[in-house]
């Protein structure tokens, strides 16, 4: 039954990211069964996945392919490392086809078991390259306040969250944050245009106070993903790129999220049209089925690192079933062309429908790339007014009402986002935001019964 669940649950297992004190008033929703883009919950309810998991399930629930692949390599090699001089095939094949995919010189993947774990192995690498060439005081990495970059130490230092700072005493040192380029929160007088071009110097400005001498890499998300869905404006990420051409530094994509086609492009870097030297991959690399991740590294980095035994690695880099999930996972987003999918069926459709809430008194804007979308609400369209009550009470009422018309969409704050699996249909499209509309009318009456 459920209540016995909801009540072991809240006895036993501790969840990321929550008021653990809360499940014992309010048991969590226990999700038992996927297929496409539903969820199927313990009590019989079929509810619309509008996040993919957390971003992950990018070819949606209920694959066969993976279930048979996973099997099979299990039967055949659980586990083996690839430590020292030991390899198998699924490592083999996934970081060639990996090194085909990932855009430029992009050739070298080293693994990871997720996105967190892969963010602290791009730390070691940056700060290691530097030091082969011969300059080992170029240690500084500069993230962007509001990022997510993981969990771990090394990543949440990364990752600019002031409510993960504080917990654990981060960041570790030698990482700097600069401003995000949000323009309906932070963007004042200025026009998009403008400020996507304050912001983007920031870096610049970073490096000459930091000193280019000392600063060893830059690392952001193309689109930033859970600090809101951020679609900086358009001349944001060409001035990133005139600045990371001029200076001497190393431009890191966490692609943990935009990556494999979530944008309409196998990669986000691609989308915004600049090339690094260091992408971050997980999530969608596996479609969540398993657990892995990994960095892909350019051929100078990794030629620089290869001179040297570098001393790092985790048990599961480069897992066997997880390796053979992903790579049966990238020929299913190839075979059904699920990146076109995006680029010119879901994703211009559900752009129509996510516009359109712009119609509804709560909403601001509303941005979408690919599928990867978030609209803000506000009390005031016209000064882009945040609510008194506090950042995130309006998001979080509206996330509820989502849940209960069986919709899970996400809040930041008072951002409401967005990132269904890629396979999601006109129809599905049609019910994301017929209930997402529901869910505004609902909060709109709540926050106005409140006063
Ligand atoms: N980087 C980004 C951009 C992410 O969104 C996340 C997770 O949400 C991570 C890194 C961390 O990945 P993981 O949770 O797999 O460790």
């Amino acid at each position: 039954p459920t209540a016995e669940l909801q009540a072991l649950d809240a006895a036993h297992h501790i969840h990321p990211f929550s008021t653990q004190s809360n499940f014992e008033k309010e048991g969590a929703r226990v999700i038992k069964r996927g297929e496409g883009v539903w969820l199927f919950d313990s009590e019989g309810e079929k509810i619309l996945d509008a996040m993919a998991g957390l971003w992950c399930v990018n070819v949606g629930y209920g694959r066969e392919e993976l279930v048979e692949v996973a099997t099979r390599q299990m039967r055949e090699l659980p586990f083996y490392n690839t430590f020292f001089k030991t390899t198998h095939v699924p490592a083999i094949a996934l970081a060639t086809k990996l090194a085909e995919l990932a855009p430029g010189n992009l050739n070298h993947v080293f693994f990871a078991s997720g996105g967190s774990d892969a963010n602290d192995t791009n730390i070691r690498v940056v700060r290691h390259y530097w030091n082969m060439k011969g300059k080992p005081e170029k240690t500084i990495i500069i993230s962007r306040k509001n990022g997510y970059h993981g969990s771990t130490m090394g990543s949440a230092s990364l990752g600019g969250m002031s409510g993960m700072h504080a917990q654990g005493g981060l960041p570790i040192p030698d990482i700097h944050h600069i401003n995000q380029p949000d323009w309906w929160a932070e963007g004042g007088q200025l026009t998009p245009e403008e400020f996507g071009l304050a912001r983007a110097r920031e870096l610049e400005q970073a490096i000459d106070e930091l000193g280019e001498n000392r600063v060893a890499a830059f690392i952001a998300e193309p689109i930033q993903g859970a600090g809101g869905v951020i679609i900086p404006p358009s001349t944001y990420w060409p001035e990133i790129k005139r600045i990371c051409a001029e200076r001497e530094i190393l431009l890191i994509a966490d692609e943990v999220i935009c990556g494999f086609g979530r944008t309409g492009n196998w990669f986000g870097n691609q989308t915004v049209g600049v090339q690094p030297d260091i992408m971050t991959i997980a999530k969608g690399m596996s479609s969540g089925y398993q657990p892995i991740g990994g960095s892909i590294l350019s051929d100078e980095i990794a030629n620089t690192l290869g001179k040297d035994e570098f001393n790092h690695g985790y048990t599961y880099s480069g897992h066997p079933v997880a390796s053979a999930v992903a790579l049966e996972n990238l020929r299913i987003i190839e075979e059904e062309k699920l990146i076109d999918h995006v680029r010119d069926t879901a994703g211009p459709y559900m752009r129509k429908k996510w516009e359109e809430l712009t119609d509804h008194p709560l909403v601001g804007e509303a941005k979408i790339v690919g599928l990867m979308g978030s609209i803000a609400l506000t009390p005031d369209k016209s000064s882009r007014a945040a609510f008194a009550a506090g950042a995130g009470t309006a998001g979080l009422i509206c996330r509820e009402r989502c849940f209960a018309n069986n919709l899970v969409m996400r809040h930041v704050g008072d951002r409401m986002i967005i990132s269904p699996p890629l396979v999601i249909q006109p129809d599905e499209i049609d019910v994301l935001a017929e209930r997402a509309h529901r869910a505004l009318d609902e909060t709109y009456k709540r926050l106005k019964e409140e006063g």
